[in-house]
């Protein structure tokens, strides 16, 4: 039994949505603790994905940090000239301090200026690498994840965060470096001057901190509440946009009734947003309050030390400039720690979405399929959706051979589309297993199960790429392989109308972009059977194939199925009774189990459900022949 899975529960179904539950709640209690880790995981990202520009950015940094240091002791000497003016040298003797003084501001502008340019490359080049990270992830992690709408606000997360946090908390961490540095210098000199000063200036910047902290809490709660709302909002956004809406939109009149609905939800957003600036304000209006008094009484003291004559002028100049120095200095100390402590509140959300990949990996089954089976046997499968209260097949067993066509019949909702899933490698039973051949294809690597499989969905997607890729991404790697391009949209009979387009095969297919053509339903279905035939695979599951085909090729794809995929096992879902009539064997599932099989004419012998569904539909057809 492969317990191992990531999508299998052994006993109680609701389970077996996940074992990545833990990594799908994020907590963020933990978070400080982490936040070296954080950091780390931060400073990689950013040093894989943009090593020059991090190296040149940091360089800015320490460059900036430098001269800030450097100015502040070429300012006292300055300012010492000024004082002893009077008494000798002149202003010559000023001159090489002040052009220290100039240099250095000018180098700590420039540094800047450079250092936020490259932090805007490296902003764009952290975001592309952590996306291409959430891609990967949206990728590889089990079908039946996309059921889970806990997976879906972790996704939205993910893809938010992934634009700017890694960045933000690199830029965090060299704010910090860079400020702290600077204090360090500042710091120092004013220690020498006036000491007491700076314990008092550092213990003012407290407050700042603690309350920094607390907005960032705030706001990636908001986050964190807003998720699902957002989510539901963007839908809408899309309904809305989308071409395919487009035309309901108008028929049903609905723009006016749904964007009510898309407004109303951006109107709870903006309350709680009002909610979280007022929260936000007063924590930094308490924080500026308490800084500006400490600073007030700071400066205070000084004046009253050189009105009693208790320092002298040029010292309390010099100790007025580091304290203003210091406190800007401490002020971009709180912000980058802010900055840093709300990027890993999210980076942490980030990465534990990161965290499924491994998870995926460990749990990925090696086994080998055979490549090309001669029996698939299906005993006691049982599949529950996670949101779904109770399963959707119950115990299903069947067997199809290489060179058969089984056929799945039943009624709406019976679970023949979610058995096609089970039996493509998508979705994991809960119980019960599937071979090939006698191998359990739960114990196989997935991606070399689904490799031996072809699908048509009956909601197959229209790719607004060119009309031959529709085709090759059925097997990529042999794309350039035009003779069985050729076959397969002549077997799909997708090849004369996809010749007459404007390009033929190179037209693009779909209106979203320039030069683009779009096709008609049917002639879309026919583009996905002959992505199917280019698959070339040994086992292949027809859902629905002929929905949109007319009745010429909808009879002429039933009449050559076996000619078409000769020595393949083949599945077909079908509806239409008339099209299962030549199938081997049928399959009549209902409310999730199988009820009945056997070939057409037991099945009819039976009068039994298949019998009573398919006098039904040859009714209605009669009746309405007549
Ligand atoms: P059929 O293909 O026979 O019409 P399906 O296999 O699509 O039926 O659906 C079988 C049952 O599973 C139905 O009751 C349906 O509501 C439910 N179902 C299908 N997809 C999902 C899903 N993603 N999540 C929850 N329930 C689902």
């Amino acid at each position: 039994m492969t317990d191992e899975g990531p999508a299998i529960g052994d006993d109680e179904p609701a389970e077996s949505t996940f074992r990545l539950d833990e990594v799908l709640s994020p907590n963020v209690g933990r978070s400080l603790r982490k936040l070296p880790n954080l950091v780390a995981m931060a400073l990689r990202i950013t040093w894989r994905a943009a090593r020059r520009e991090f190296v040149v950015s940091a360089a800015l940094q320490v460059t900036a940090g430098v001269a800030v240091a450097g100015q502040l002791l070429a300012g006292r000497q300055v300012l010492e000239h000024v004082v002893r003016g009077q008494v000798a040298g002149g202003f010559a003797d000023t001159l090489p301090a002040l052009a220290a003084f100039a240099l250095l501001t000018a180098v700590v502008a420039f540094s800047s200026l450079a250092s936020i340019e490259q932090q805007r490359l490296l902003t764009e080049l952290t975001a592309r690498f952590a996306m291409g990270q959430v891609l990967t992830v949206a990728g590889t992690v089990d079908l039946v994840s996309y059921d889970n709408p806990a997976f879906h606000d972790r996704l939205r997360r993910a893809q938010v965060n992934a634009q700017v946090r890694p960045a933000q908390m690199t830029s965090g961490v060299f704010g910090l470096l860079t400020s702290g540095f600077a204090i360090l210098g500042i710091g120092g000199a004013l220690l020498v001057i006036q000491p007491q000063f700076v314990v008092v200036v550092m213990l003012g910047y407290i407050p700042a901190w603690v309350i920094t902290k607390r907005a960032s809490r705030v706001g990636y709660q908001f986050a964190l509440e807003q998720t699902e709302r957002d989510r539901r909002r963007d839908y809408l956004a899309v309904v809305l946009t989308g071409k395919d809406e487009a035309k309901e939109m108008r028929a049903f009149g609905l723009s006016r009734y749904l964007r009510g609905r898309y407004e109303h939800l951006y109107d709870q957003r903006i309350v709680d947003m009002r909610t979280l600036v007022r929260r936000r304000l007063t924590l930094g209006l308490i924080g500026g309050l308490i800084t500006s008094a400490l600073t007030a009484g700071t400066v205070a003291v000084l004046v009253w030390f050189v009105v009693t004559g208790r320092t002298p002028v040029s010292a309390a100049g010099a100790a007025a400039g580091g304290v203003l120095l210091l406190g800007q200095r401490l002020q971009s100390v709180a912000a980058s720690a802010g900055l840093l402590y709300e990027s890993s509140l999210f980076l942490e959300d980030f990465a534990s979405f990161l965290d499924l990949q491994p998870a995926i990996e460990a749990a990925r089954p090696k086994g080998t399929p055979p490549p090309a089976f001669q029996r698939l046997v299906v005993e006691d499968v049982w599949f529950q959706y996670p949101a779904a209260t109770s399963p959707a097949l119950r115990g299903v067993s069947l067997e199809i051979g290489a060179g058969e066509v089984v056929a799945l019949v039943g009624e709406n909702g019976s679970g023949k589309t979610t058995l096609a899933k089970v039996l493509a490698g998508l979705y994991a039973p809960r119980q019960g297993r599937v071979t090939w051949d006698g191998v359990d294809v739960a114990e196989c690597d997935p991606d070399r199960v689904r490799d031996a499989v072809a699908v048509v969905f009956q909601d197959f997607i229209r790719y607004h790429l060119t009309a031959r890729e529709n085709v090759v991404m059925g097997r990529p790697d042999r794309a350039a392989d035009s003779d069985h391009f050729t076959t397969a949209t002549a077997r799909a009979q997708a090849d004369t109308f996809l010749r007459r387009l404007p390009n033929g095969y190179d037209t693009q297919l779909g209106p979203h972009f320039f030069g683009g053509t779009d096709l008609s339903i049917g002639q879309w279905q026919r583009v996905a059977l002959a992505r199917a035939y280019f698959r070339d695979a040994p086992f292949l599951i027809l859902d629905e194939p002929t929905s949109a085909l007319d009745p010429r090729a909808e009879y002429e794809l039933f009449n050559n199925i076996r000619e078409l995929f000769a020595g393949r096992a083949v599945l077909l879902i079908s509806h239409r009774f008339s099209s299962v009539r030549s199938a081997d064997r049928v399959y009549v599932l209902h409310e999730g189990e199988v009820v009945e099989s056997g070939s057409h004419e037991g099945l009819m012998a039976r009068k039994g459900l298949y019998a009573e569904l398919f006098t039904l539909q040859a009714a209605s057809y009669l009746e309405a022949g007549g």
